[in-house]
């Protein structure tokens, strides 16, 4: 996970020498060094352009570097840039492949990252895991639904369970 401060590397114009930028894999905008011209790494065509990128130790034209799924542009100012299996993609897609989301909050499984989720809270649930843990009832955008004790309850259950009493007797 790096960040690209085009800025900070214009303003270095020799940052290669710079230890900060040298660390693998950061994006560099560069002015393109004089005498042969660099090649991209992504269209394989020679650099015409005043500043080049430099990531992963190669060159690519500003628009050459994107992001292997959504395509788009890795060069832009504050973006970040993740590989992974030779894959070089944007932050979002990398979570999306590669991260997960936590644990569901109702079945305990691990959530993959591409996976759908509903938040409550601070918790996660798998689509099919949101519901009334009581009347298995699930919500539509804009349902109200309640959360106590970790469960998550349908308002009908929710306004039972006060007048019963019966929350407050349940142990966490
Ligand atoms: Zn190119
Ligand atoms: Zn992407
Ligand atoms: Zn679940
Ligand atoms: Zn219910």
């Amino acid at each position: 996970m790096m960040v690209l401060d085009k800025e900070d590397a214009v303003r270095h114009e020799d940052a290669e020498k710079d230890s900060q930028s040298s660390r693998k894999g950061v994006p560099m905008l560069s002015v393109q060094p004089k005498g042969k011209q660099k090649g991209c790494a992504g269209c394989n065509r020679k650099i015409k352009d005043r500043y080049l990128l430099k990531a992963l130790d190669k060159y690519w034209h500003e628009d050459c570097l994107k992001c292997a799924c959504c395509d788009c542009r890795l060069g832009e100012v504050g973006s970040t840039l993740y590989t992974k299996a030779n894959l070089i993609l944007c932050r979002r897609d990398y979570l999306r492949l590669f991260g997960t989301t936590g644990n569901c909050a109702a079945c305990s499984k691990l959530i993959p990252a591409f996976e759908m989720v509903m938040r409550a809270r601070d918790n996660v649930y798998h689509l099919d895991c949101f519901a009334c843990q009581l009347c298995n009832q699930r919500f539509c955008v804009g349902d109200k639904f309640f959360l106590k004790n970790n469960m998550i309850l349908c308002q009908m259950d929710y306004e039972e369970g006060q007048l019963n009493g019966t929350f407050e007797s349940q142990v966490q």
